[in-house]
């Protein structure tokens, strides 16, 4: 059953049934009652009560089944053990959409998960869906209906900006922020403990919702992560989502063997999700509801230059420190505008950027100055500093001001940081009717406009491909059914042919039982070698001392192959010892890691960075959600510090990138074609330092054996409960 189009009837239901309304004061249903009544609902409101003949001017009726009409939605708030006998009174009644607020359910155990789980039998059983349980309701200030179904204790102001919410609590707290900022809302809804209803139910509506512009999102956890992703991707390509997770602390979900493994944790997963869905994701509630401000009011950014205009230097200069640590440019004037600049401002006054108008700056002085600077080319968007002026002026004033210059004359976004007390004379809504944000502090409106920026980047460039490259998926089916019963690693001989199978640049190698065949190897080659000795015990070669490289002599091999015999003999009883790889010598001094590891929630993120034996101490890697398209792996690449390696240095030339794209794109179709494999690492790929060739030397690939994935599923489960 799908909602998409029925999300009306949860937004504008044309009647509304409330169950568990009560008269005492204080009590939910009575709040309940009243926040439906305050906030002017204008359809028909029901309240059910057994007794109660009449409530605030209402006439009550004893059951859903006595209604004089079938409601478009039905609010229950009665007590838990009542919740599935009133769904089941809707479902007979015919009613299709159902907000459960009542608590009590999956979040307080294995009884509560229970009675949850008879809910969803009495939903499927009518073909109704619900909200919640345990959730707050929703309200949608946007549309003649006037609906607040939530018990939300303030007032929501009216706006753009539609917010979904899985906490209740926190987004009490949240709504009494922006109460604060004037921060308006298109819809709301508390999704509580999403046992029917998810984000992923309502995206579709908001994408289509003219009322709504810009989507904030609250997440303590995903479901259903493929339609998820594909909505926010959609989402974001029309309207800005800002997303604030919970439970970014959470580390990787278990000890894990392999360095991806090691170094994705969920935290990264999700993160890179967002970012492959251009969705703009925050860390703290004060920049979640700042943001939101900026994008609901403000044009987006041309770039990255901000003018700084500001009547007091100290301030004017934080403001400056702010937007560059955020990560914008605060750039010189063209040379017109600082002529125009000095016409306009007292001696004393700083033309540059920041221009400092002093504290003698009227509105008039405000306008002039702000008309000056936005029609200089260099700059994408102005940041006005108003500290309370001592002379005659007020930021209300300097509001009605900058009226007459906008908006017909720019496309580019202003913020206000008002450094005064926020009182009547502070003209905040001015200032917002004329699309320009209020903040309280420089770093607020720098932190904003530079996600502004963030996004509009995203925005402006081509989106992805998904390219698919010629492979022998069948040889590397075959492959992996011939190893799937063995061990929990595949044999890295047989991990080779698999990436032989899919393309990936490799040096050439053999495997070999004698030192005769090593010998005969080198000298069909003729070029330098490296010994390796692989047993299914041994995790990492070169700490078990069993690699031996730049093999350039019969003596050298000779030699090497003699203390791989010295390493086994040490070893007696624990090593399997499948053969001798002997591998192609790559001299290079530069080596990356590729690897995929399946996380619980997400599947397959596939991570690139800095490689060789020490990725863990340096940690420099970036994440994709697989599968990815080549401006991902593009992205992937340079968003590591040490990505200027690519570029070359000193005596190394640059390495040819749209090879290593390739690769990460081959790896991220390898791992789509295989479920089954739940880790692989291709640590390290190496460059030759000429940049003409790139060659993975070494490689792991873990497959999901079906007791682990049992056990991993199991945890999941408790850790929602
Ligand atoms: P392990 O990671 O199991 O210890 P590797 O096969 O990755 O073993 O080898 C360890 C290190 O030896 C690599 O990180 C790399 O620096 C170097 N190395 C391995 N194979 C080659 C090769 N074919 N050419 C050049 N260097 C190599
Ligand atoms: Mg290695």
């Amino acid at each position: 059953m799908c909602l998409e189009g029925n999300c009306r009837k949860f937004f504008d239901p044309h009647s509304l049934a409330l169950v568990g309304v009560s008269r005492k004061p204080g009590s939910l249903g009575h709040k309940f009652l009243q926040a439906v009544r305050q906030f002017g609902y204008r359809g028909r409101v029901y309240p059910v009560h057994p007794t109660v003949p009449e409530m605030e001017g209402l006439r009550c009726y004893p059951s859903l089944e006595a209604l004089p009409e079938v409601p478009d939605l039905a609010v229950i708030m009665v007590k838990k053990e009542q919740v599935a006998r009133m769904l089941e009174a809707c479902g007979k009644k015919g009613i299709h959409h159902v907000i459960i607020i009542t608590a009590g359910f999956r979040e307080t155990g294995d009884e509560g998960r229970e009675r949850e789980m008879e809910l969803l039998k009495i939903a499927y059983r009518y073909g109704l869906r619900f909200l919640g349980p345990n959730c707050m309701g929703l309200f949608n200030t946007g549309s003649q209906i006037r609906l607040n179904a939530s018990f939300s204790p303030t007032q929501p102001l009216p706006g753009t900006v539609a917010f979904l919410s899985q906490s209740g609590a926190l987004a009490v707290a949240i709504l009494e922020m922006a109460r604060t900022l004037r921060l308006g809302f298109s819809k709301f809804v508390s999704l509580g403990n999403k046992a029917d209803l998810t984000e992923v139910d309502f995206l579709p509506f908001l994408l289509e919702d003219p009322e709504t512009r810009v989507v904030m999102l609250y997440q303590e956890g995903i479901e259903r992560p493929g339609t998820f992703r594909e909505w926010l991707y959609r989402l974001s390509c029309r309207k800005p989502v800002l997303a604030l997770l919970a439970g970014r602390s959470q580390s990787a979900a278990r000890a894990a063997v392999s360095h991806t493994g090691a170094l994705t944790g969920s935290t990264e997963a999700v993160e890179a999700l967002f970012r492959q869905c251009g969705v703009v994701s925050l860390e703290r509630v004060q920049d979640f509801v700042e943001t939101a401000l900026a994008f609901s009011l403000a044009r987006l950014p041309g770039g990255p230059r901000v003018a700084v205009i500001t009547n007091a230097g100290g301030p004017g200069i934080l403001t400056v420190e702010a937007l560059e640590r955020a990560g914008l440019q605060v750039v010189p004037f063209q040379e017109k505008t600082r002529r125009r600049l000095r016409q306009l401002l007292p001696e004393e006054a700083a033309v540059e950027n920041p221009v400092d108008m002093i504290a003698s700056a009227t509105e008039i002085t405000y306008r002039e100055t702000l008309h000056t600077v936005l029609i200089d080319e260099q700059i994408d968007a102005v940041v006005v500093v108003i500290v309370r002026p001592p002379v005659d002026t007020t930021p209300a004033r300097i509001a009605r001001e900058f009226q007459t210059v906008l908006p017909s004359e720019t496309d580019k976004p202003i913020f206000v940081v008002l450094m005064a007390h926020w009182d009547e004379t502070a003209g905040i809504e001015a200032f917002h009717r004329l699309n320009i944000p209020v903040f309280a502090y420089p770093d607020s409106a720098a932190r904003a406009l530079a996600a502004m920026w963030t996004y509009a980047r995203w925005k402006q460039q081509p989106p992805g491909k998904r390219l698919s490259y010629p492979v022998d998926q069948e040889q590397a089916a075959r492959l992996l059914a011939g190893a799937k019963t063995s061990a929990r690693f595949l044999s890295e001989y047989v991990a080779w042919q698999i990436l032989q199978a899919y393309g990936f640049p490799l040096p050439a190698f053999a495997m070999v039982q004698h030192l005769e065949d090593a010998l005969e190897t080198f000298r069909d080659w003729n070029k330098p070698i490296v010994l390796k000795l692989l047993s299914p015990q041994i995790v990492h070669k070169s700490d078990a001392g069993v690699v031996w490289g730049n093999l350039d002599s019969e003596d050298a091999i000779r030699a090497a192959w003699e203390r791989l015999q010295q390493v086994i003999a040490a070893h007696p009883e624990e090593w399997a010892v499948e053969g001798v790889l002997v591998q192609e010598w790559i001299p290079g001094q530069r080596e990356w890691i590729a690897g995929v590891h399946k996380d619980a929630r997400l599947g397959h993120v596939l991570m690139f960075g800095l490689g060789g034996v020490l990725v863990e101490v340096w940690k420099d890697v970036s994440f994709r959600v697989v599968p990815l398209s080549d401006r991902d792996a593009r992205e992937m690449l340079r968003e590591i510090r040490a990505s200027k390696l690519l570029d070359g240095t000193r005596h190394l030339a640059p390495v040819k990138e749209n090879d290593l794209v390739d690769m990460l794109l081959r790896l991220s179709q390898l791992v789509s074609d295989f479920p089954e494999i739940s880790s692989l690492d291709l640590n390290p790929i190496m460059a030759t330092d000429d940049g003409q060739r790139l060659a993975v030397v070494d490689v792991r690939i873990e497959i999901y054996s079906p007791e682990e994935s049992r056990s991993n599923q199991e945890k999941g489960r408790k850790k929602k409960a």
